[in-house]
């Protein structure tokens, strides 16, 4: 091994990359992690974390009118985007500084700058070359823009957190995670803010239920939804932007923000010209223990396009660790990973659709439950939350756990251990609730809405 300069050279100081190096230096391995831009990647820079302190501000917003029920005068409110910005800038800066020092702590060589594979075990960062006996590739994803006229106009979640102030009126392209986060967070702080997606109903891949449920919950809070919405060009107009649909409908926007997904980040890496194999969206082809078509070369988290998700890319990073540098080879188990879109109101899942479930199921049987929150039996919002569990009708076993609500995320992240113990709708049963909560009713659902035998369902 000494042959190297380095036992283990990683790619980008994001969460994988981060987790990684740590783990490898904590097992006695020499290790560098070359970065070019910010310690923390994505997820702290221009991802979940700013995105969650957005989201909380926005959120204020309906506090200050659910107040006034409860008693409370709320006097003049008047929202400061550059305040916030630099709040989040200098929480942003602290972070970078605990991700350097954490690593150095760790025994890991920080190295800045671009780094660029010139050989199976070579990379070359600001002309100086690098050996190492494994190479892994930790580079993240970087937003795509869709290719049409006028895209040079509009901006994408890494610049939304940087705007210098906020929009009077923005148009949000998409229908995942980002578009409706920030769809969410627009319109909180006061931005006249329309959603359009492509599509028929947005937030494809989830749960049916959940989807409409949203889209009423969104709407109501003053979003304007515009589905089966192509945007087609983009024109830079005397007062600001416009965005064209393909039925000619033209939206006005001081911002346009497109929302429409991520790309692997290996330009310039020189993988290809090393013979590391990539699929047709340019992913890091790996195998179960995230080796590259190349040996000496792994990749982990976004670059690899599976899951894109921080604690995924995290769970990946430990387990290259282990694979290398003690012997155990590592996978991680990619079943039922819970999810959280931190929209407004937030929405988080875990586990099968109840269409996935009568695809995959022996018989499914589902609970479902919107109710207004008690809080809201006060402050008089018309704000619905959203429960549905799904079982497998022959096992008891809960396969899917889903809600739209305040905490979603806080309460899901439970109901994934649950769910991750096998646990079966008598269990669910068997737990004594907590009241009053909304997470109770995940306890006290008794009726089901629907049984159905997979070839009833078809
Ligand atoms: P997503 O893949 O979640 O959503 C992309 C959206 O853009 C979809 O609605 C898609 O439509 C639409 N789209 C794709 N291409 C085009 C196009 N050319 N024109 C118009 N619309 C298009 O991507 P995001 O950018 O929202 O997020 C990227 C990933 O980051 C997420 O998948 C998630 O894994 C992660 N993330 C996680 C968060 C969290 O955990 N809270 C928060 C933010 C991101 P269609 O469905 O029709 O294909």
């Amino acid at each position: 091994m000494a042959a190297y300069d380095y036992d283990l050279f990683v790619i980008g100081a994001g969460s994988a990359g981060v987790r990684a190096g740590r783990m490898a230096a904590s097992y006695g391995a020499r290790v560098a992690v070359a970065e070019e831009r910010y310690l923390g990647g994505t997820c702290v820079n221009v991802g979940c974390i700013p995105k969650k302190l957005l989201a909380y501000a926005a959120h204020f917003a309906e506090d200050f009118e659910d107040a006034v029920n409860f008693g409370w005068s709320v006097g003049a409110r008047r929202f400061d985007w550059p305040t916030l910005i630099a709040n989040k800038d200098a929480e942003i800066h602290r972070l970078n500084d605990v991700y350097g020092h954490v690593l150095r702590g760790a025994g890991v060589r920080i190295i800045d700058g671009r780094a660029r594979i010139t050989d199976p075990h070579s990379v070359e960062v600001g002309g100086r070359s690098h050996t190492a006996a494994t190479l892994l590739v930790a580079t993240g994803g970087w937003p795509t823009v869709p290719d049409i006229p006028g895209r040079e106009h509009v901006i994408t979640s890494n610049e939304a957190f940087f705007l210098e102030a906020l929009p009077r009126r923005v148009v949000i392209v998409g229908g995942g995670y980002v578009a409706i986060e920030f769809a969410g967070i627009f319109n909180g702080m006061g931005a006249e803010t329309t959603l359009a997606y492509r599509g028929p109903l947005f937030l494809r891949g989830f749960d049916r239920d959940v989807r409409a449920h949203m889209a009423q919950e969104v709407a109501k809070k003053g979003v304007r939804l515009v589905f089966n919405a192509e945007v087609v060009s983009v024109t830079k107009a005397a007062d600001g932007l416009t965005a064209t649909l393909a039925d000619g409908t033209v939206l006005a926007a001081d911002t346009i923000l497109t929302a429409t997904g991520r790309a692997p980040n290996v330009e310039g890496l020189g993988l290809e010209a090393a013979g590391v194999e990539l699929n047709l969206k340019g992913a890091v082809v790996v195998d179960e223990t995230y080796r590259s078509s190349l040996p000496s070369i792994y990749a982990i988290g976004d670059v690899t396009d599976r899951v894109q998700l921080t604690p995924v890319a995290i769970a990946e990073g430990m387990a290259v660790a282990r694979t290398l540098f003690r012997g155990e080879a590592t996978s991680v188990n990619y079943a039922d990973i819970p999810t959280t879109v931190f929209s407004q109101p937030n929405f988080g899942a875990v586990g099968l659709t109840e269409e996935h479930a009568r695809e995959a199921c022996d018989g499914v049987t589902v609970y479902k439950s919107a109710f207004r929150a008690l809080k809201h039996t006060i402050s008089g919002r018309d704000e619905q939350t959203l429960m549905k569990l799904i079982v497998e009708t022959a096992t008891d076993r809960v396969v899917g756990v889903h809600m739209v609500g305040p905490d979603a995320g806080e309460i899901i992240q439970g109901m994934a251990v649950a769910m991750k113990a096998g646990a079966k709708k008598a269990d669910f049963d068997a737990t004594i609730g907590i009241h009053p909560t909304a997470a109770e009713e995940f306890v006290t659902m008794r009726e089901p809405v629907a049984q159905a035998r997979p070839e009833a369902a078809a």
